[in-house]
């Protein structure tokens, strides 16, 4: 067979050379050790934690190290594309500060369009680069095309859309796949003028020379050394419609776009030894591999499953709509990624996790567990360590979108919202209120609406809690301090003959009827309509005078 003049048949409008596409795009020119990763979703919905999770380990990678992140947008399969689902992908992502040196961006005309020289970013732009390194594969005997009629592909299509892809009748039983491949392969050149002129469609494959018996030695960087059975399948590059198959395309886009290291799921390593013939067939260098493990989570029973799609917590866009911040979410992926991350953030704690020095060898080659009780743990120290202006700003503007009516209220009165937010904040040991936005208006809605309740029944003489608080109004001065303040509801514990020192109380409880923290509760539930408040002392000077007082007051009513 003339393979040159089969690739000229096959591809009579491709003039470039593989020389031509290396000129073009040359080795990147990056400090020694710099690391260039990708995130290369496709485009069929939204961004997954699964996906987060890799793209932290590439964003740490490459930034660390002086190197590049790029997004690519992997758009070949225009069945599965879901709209608007690229743009929304690049918006999480940024939502979440990763920042891609280049790839794929949203214009100032809102529309998708390219940042950088190694594009175009979208795949489905990239067609006549493919046909460039198809037209050479051919030419050396290393591809062949497989026709079909029209007709042929429209019924295979409509059984199975993946149909031309997976060559179903190529499967079912290995000699008649053998079979049919060396018949493929033995295509003559007459048949394919025949064809060509006929019209028909042909897709392209590779014409594999592995041998499953052989296994080709293969470090992972998270799977350790591995063993691959060499590839025997002439899978397919170009489909029917001249657009490549994700492992051609694969190989193609991150040789050229100079990637050192592909971080991809571990649903790919079945397919590395298609890849790794690829590379070589090419004359492509591979890059260093990370085949991560899928996310787990723990389902009712206390088992193992995978986060899967439908999962809470699986969709990124969940995390705004619950209200967690983006830094808390990246803060918990990055104690998922390297086990010896808290230790460091515990000694470095006012430092951003982008000073820590991410390890790839301190990642679990296993699945990570994802858990909310970990993230809400995070999250509360993350938020703790915020200023109040920057908790204002954050709540406020989720609060906006997810909880209007209050959303109004916390951005009518900046200062007040920030007082507020400001109690307990700052020191060594600031308070753990929150894990989300949404846990604010349950600990501080009382500012705004209150809402008067009654917990005393039963527990305590309705005619003491009254005289408790009538007395607390009788000497309450708001230009009390703290202490000052302590002392006079202690003054009432006394004159209602319960005890003013815990102490004491819990040496004999029996002796009172009650207690200062009685008293306390009594006031809190007045002024707060909550069991649980912060502090009450900062809480009265925060609400004023007037409103303190007509809170008691009210309560004083109603008992
Ligand atoms: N588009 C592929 C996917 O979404 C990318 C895999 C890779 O990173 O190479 O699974």
């Amino acid at each position: 067979m003339d393979y040159q003049k089969l690739a000229e048949l096959l591809f009579p409008g491709v003039t470039q050379t593989p020389a031509d596409m290396e000129a073009k795009f040359p080795p990147r020119n990056l400090p020694e050790g710099a690391k260039v990763t990708r995130f290369a979703p496709s485009p069929t919905g939204f961004v997954h934690f699964g996906g987060l999770f890799p793209t932290t380990i590439g964003e740490r990678l490459a930034h660390q190290s002086g190197g590049v992140l790029y997004l690519r947008i992997e758009d070949t399969d225009a069945k599965r594309e879901v709209d608007g689902a690229a743009e929304g992908l690049i918006k999480t992502l940024a939502h979440y500060g990763i920042h891609f040196d280049e790839g794929a961006v949203i214009g100032e005309d809102g529309n998708i369009c390219d940042k950088g020289i190694y594009g175009p970013y979208r795949q489905s732009q990239r067609g006549p680069i493919y046909h460039v390194y198809a037209k050479q594969l051919v030419s050396e005997g290393k591809a062949y095309p497989v026709f079909t009629t029209q007709e042929e592909l429209d019924a295979l299509n409509a059984v199975d859309k993946k149909a031309e892809i997976k060559a179903k009748d190529w499967h079912e039983d290995q000699t008649a796949q053998k079979e049919a491949m060396l018949k493929a392969r033995a295509i003559t050149m007459e048949e394919v003028e025949e064809n060509l002129k006929a019209g028909n469609p042909f897709v392209l494959r590779l014409l594999a020379d592995g041998d499953p018996e052989k296994k080709t030695p293969f470090t992972d960087l998270i799977k350790g050394k591995l063993e691959i059975p060499e590839n025997d399948e002439d899978f397919v590059l170009l489909k029917s419609d001249g657009i490549p198959t994700y492992h051609f395309a694969h190989a193609v886009d991150d040789h050229l776009m100079g990637t050192t290291h592909v971080i991809r799921g571990e649903e790919w390593l079945p397919s590395l030894a298609k890849h790794i013939m690829l590379f070589r067939y090419l004359g492509f260098r591979m890059p260093k591999y990370m085949h991560i493990a899928q996310i787990m989570r723990l389902d009712e029973n206390g088992n193992k499953k995978k986060l899967s799609k439908r999962d809470m917590g699986a969709n990124m866009d969940d995390y705004s709509r619950m209200g967690y911040a983006p830094a808390c979410v990246c803060e918990y992926i990055m104690t998922l990624l390297n086990s010896n991350y808290e230790e460091w953030h515990m000694q470095n704690a006012d430092k951003p996790y982008t000073d820590f020095p991410f390890n790839i060898k301190k990642m679990s080659s296993s699945g990570c567990l994802f858990d909310f009780n970990k993230l809400n743990d995070v999250s509360k120290n993350v938020i703790s360590r915020m200023s109040a202006d920057e908790v204002y700003e954050q709540a406020t503007a989720w609060a906006l979108e997810f909880d209007p009516e209050f959303g109004k209220k916390l951005a009518a009165t900046p200062d007040f919202a920030k007082t507020i937010f400001a109690i307990g904040r700052g020191g060594k040991k600031p308070r753990k209120d929150f894990a989300t936005w949404a846990d604010v208006k349950p600990y501080m809605g009382f500012f705004y609406d209150y809402e008067q309740i009654d917990t005393f029944a039963g527990e305590h003489d309705q005619e003491t809690v009254k005289k408790a608080l009538s007395l607390f109004l009788g000497s309450y001065d708001p230009a009390d301090d703290m202490n000052g303040w302590f002392e006079k509801v202690k003054a009432v514990a006394r004159e209602i003959g319960y005890c003013d020192d815990m102490k004491a109380y819990k040496a004999d409880p029996t002796a009172f009827p009650g207690n200062i923290a009685d008293v306390s509760m009594f006031l809190r539930v007045a002024v707060t309509g909550k069991l649980n408040a912060p502090d009450l002392y900062t809480v009265m000077q925060i609400l004023g005078e007037a409103e303190t007082r007509a809170r008691i007051e009210n309560m004083i009513q109603t008992i």
